[in-house]
């Protein structure tokens, strides 16, 4: 106790030392957390037939509706280009006036994707391809069909929509047979999402979130030094609803598939607008959501197609080839993940299971 009493002062001191240096720390931690500098504006609205929300983390308002301006644009240039639907875009006009045998041509960065959609087609052995648009008109489900086609109608179909029928050369396309068309579907918002990630460089913005349909662009961070949480939708949920969360560091594109977007129940069975092109009929083998993550935007994009179509064991093994991260959704609600994703996903619905 004399020791205590004599030297008090000393203590005081010490212990006043170590409270101050505490809340020093403690101080910069928060501020390093939640940056006062940094807010968040969220835009809704829709772009390339699907629904898009912008989170935008920007010093203001004003800058926020900048860049909203911005991805607006990108987004409308990207349709312009590659939509089937708009009668003026490069790929309808394409559709419409090629030759057969002859060059029909493209401008390069086009040409660039539809070499890499040939790449995926032989690498998955036709279960990817960029010519499938024939099919899909046919069975006509983004526009609301709900009979199934006659099946001799959908075997004489399979050859427009084979891929070895077109090749890439001399600044153009060959299209070796009649009435094929070229189709961006697959990828389309992943490419958006790239273009929009090389806009969102050019800007000083802290970090954004934009969702166009299934495919999630992340860029920067929200200031606060956190990683992000992706909710993936839950295939057989309301819309918004998750069933799991991946942590994201950094910028990456995350895309999903499903069997839910769009379809038809006929007979008790369910016909959605992911088709296997060596059948003519939609994907069935037991998939029901395939989530894939990379640095690539057109990438992700392709691989949720392409995996959804080759099914759980080859499209895993795919997925690892091509070095992306990947989350698989069977219909028994059985989940299976890559081993890059092990640690970053975690289940948030107990009707859904991670199987080892
Ligand atoms: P979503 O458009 O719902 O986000 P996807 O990225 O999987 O889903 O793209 C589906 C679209 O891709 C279809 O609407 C169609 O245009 C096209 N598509 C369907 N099946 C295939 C396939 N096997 N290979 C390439 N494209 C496909
Ligand atoms: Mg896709």
């Amino acid at each position: 106790m004399r020791f205590i009493a004599k030297y008090r002062h000393i203590i005081t001191v010490v212990i006043a030392v170590f409270c101050f240096a505490g809340l020093f720390f403690a101080g910069k931690r928060m501020k390093e957390l939640k940056n006062p500098d940094v807010n968040a504006d969220t835009f809704s609205g829709t772009a390339m037939g699907t629904a898009v929300r912008k989170t935008i983390y920007a010093e203001n308002r004003t800058k926020s509706e900048q860049v909203d301006a911005v991805i607006d644009d990108c987004l409308e240039e990207t349709e312009k280009q590659i939509s089937v639907r708009l009668s003026d875009s490069v790929v309808a006009k394409c559709n419409r006036n090629y030759a057969v045998d002859g060059i029909y041509e493209m401008p390069l960065d086009l040409l660039e994707y539809v070499e890499k959609e040939l790449e995926i087609f032989r690498e998955t052995e036709g279960a990817f391809s960029p010519c499938i648009r024939p099919i899909a008109d046919l069975w006509g489900i983004e526009d609301g069909n709900d009979t199934v086609p006659e099946e001799k109608t959908i075997e004489e179909m399979l050859k427009v929509c084979d891929a070895s029928n077109i090749e890439v050369e001399d600044g153009g396309i060959i299209f070796h047979e009649d009435d094929m068309a070229i189709d961006f579907g697959a990828v389309g918002k992943g490419i958006a999402g790239d273009r929009i990630v090389s806009e969102l460089q050019k800007t000083d913005i802290q970090g954004a979130v934009v969702s166009v349909g299934g495919s999630i662009a992340v860029y920067g961070n929200k200031g606060d030094g956190r990683p992000w949480h992706i909710g993936i939708q839950d295939p057989r949920g309301q819309t918004g609803e998750v069933f799991g969360v991946i942590d994201i560091e950094g910028n990456k594109m995350i895309s999903t598939s499903g069997d839910y977007e769009k379809y038809f129940e006929a007979d008790g069975k369910r016909y959605h607008h992911i088709f296997d092109p060596t059948t003519g009929y939609p994907a069935d083998n037991g998939l029901i959501s395939v989530t894939i993550v990379s640095d690539n935007g057109f990438l992700s994009d392709a691989l949720s197609t392409a995996c959804f179509v080759l099914g759980l064991e080859k499209g895993m093994a795919y997925a690892e080839e091509k070095n992306v991260d990947a989350v698989f959704v069977t219909s028994q609600k059985e989940v299976y993940v890559t081993g890059g994703m092990k640690k970053a996903f975690r289940i948030q619905s107990d009707q859904y299971h991670v199987k080892k």
